[in-house]
């Protein structure tokens, strides 16, 4: 049986369980994304993604990640690439770049401007868009990110879900930003069937392993911490009685996602494997590798 390398095909064979990564800055980094790559393997994921420096900070370290999976593993990679930072001719090498070493999942995504306007670095692209219409030709199948609870730069949420839906009706699906209430992702699912858009949306899952570093990633992405989830944290201070809350928390919610009908789940791991692993035990998932 040929296997299948293009997340379209993967999500029209039914659901996908996918893990994102970050490429490491260290060698200690690169040590930790490794055991946990390894630990997660026998959990057969669909497919992994490799997060990018907006700007292009990330370019070599993104690839060598994304090769590196594709040689050493069976696990079918995606790059993420952002428009911030990047003039036509260098998508245009790196996307030729890709071709030629086999990867053919792009996420393609705007990228958030650098915090210091001073280091920002000419773009031909504007919004990610204009980067999916670059990319769009059929040697890549294409991602694109979506925003549940709205992008903080986001006019309003009629404007968001048409420059959604736009995006979509180009590329073959997305992944959502994490958010911590099932309705969240059946909205924004429902708000763009009324556009006429079906494409499949995978939900964004994060546990909680860290509370600092939610609530600042939070504050970034436009996702809200519920009151609730403030509560039950407040005042654990003991990192795995954390972790225990969080994967408790993010297994309710992959399981009501699952009733729901999400295409897949796809598993914000932040080069960690424990807490991936103990949702799936929670959920009873048991992954089969492809032959
Ligand atoms: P866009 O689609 O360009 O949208 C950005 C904003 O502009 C939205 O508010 C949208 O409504 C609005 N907009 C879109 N088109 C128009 C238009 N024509 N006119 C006016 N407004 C418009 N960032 C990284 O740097 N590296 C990563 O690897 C990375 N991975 C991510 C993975 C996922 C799954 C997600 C959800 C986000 C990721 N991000 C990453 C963050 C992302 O780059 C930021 O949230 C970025 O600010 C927006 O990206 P986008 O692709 O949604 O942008």
């Amino acid at each position: 049986m040929l296997r299948m390398t293009r997340v379209s095909e993967l999500l029209a064979a039914g659901r996908t369980f996918s893990f994102e990564f970050f490429p490491p800055q260290t060698d200690s980094a690169q040590l930790s994304l490794g055991r946990a790559i390894a630990e997660l393997e026998p959990l057969a994921p669909s497919f992994v993604s490799v997060t990018y420096g907006a700007g292009g900070s990330s370019r070599q370290r993104t690839r060598d990640v994304v090769t590196w999976v594709r040689r050493e593993t069976g696990i079918t990679p995606m790059a993420h690439l952002t428009c911030q930072g990047h003039r036509r001719d260098q998508i245009a090498e790196i996307l030729a770049d890709y071709h030629s070493a086999g990867i053919e999942n792009i996420l393609a995504l705007g990228g958030d401007p650098p915090a210091d306007p001073a280091d920002a670095r000419p773009s031909d692209y504007a919004y990610a868009l204009d980067l999916v219409e670059d990319i769009a030709d059929d040697r890549f199948c294409i991602g694109v990110a979506a925003h549940p609870e709205l992008h903080p730069r986001s006019a309003d949420r009629a404007m968001d879900r048409r420059f959604l839906a736009a995006k979509l009706r180009r590329a073959d699906f997305a992944i959502t930003q994490f958010f911590f209430e099932v309705e969240h992702y059946l909205q924004l699912v429902e708000e763009l069937a009324d556009l006429g858009v079906t494409k499949p949306v995978l939900p964004g899952v994060m546990p909680v392993t860290n509370v600092g570093q939610v609530r600042r990633m939070a504050t970034m992405s436009g996702a809200d911490v519920p009151t609730w989830l403030v509560e039950r944290l407040d005042g654990v201070d003991d990192p795995i009685e954390v972790r225990r809350i969080g994967v408790d928390v993010a297994s309710i919610l992959c399981a009501q996602l699952l009733e729901a009908g999400a295409p897949g789940l796809h598993f914000y791991t932040l080069n960690r494997s424990t807490a991936t692993r103990e949702i799936y035990a929670n959920l009873g998932l048991r992954r089969v590798a492809q032959p």
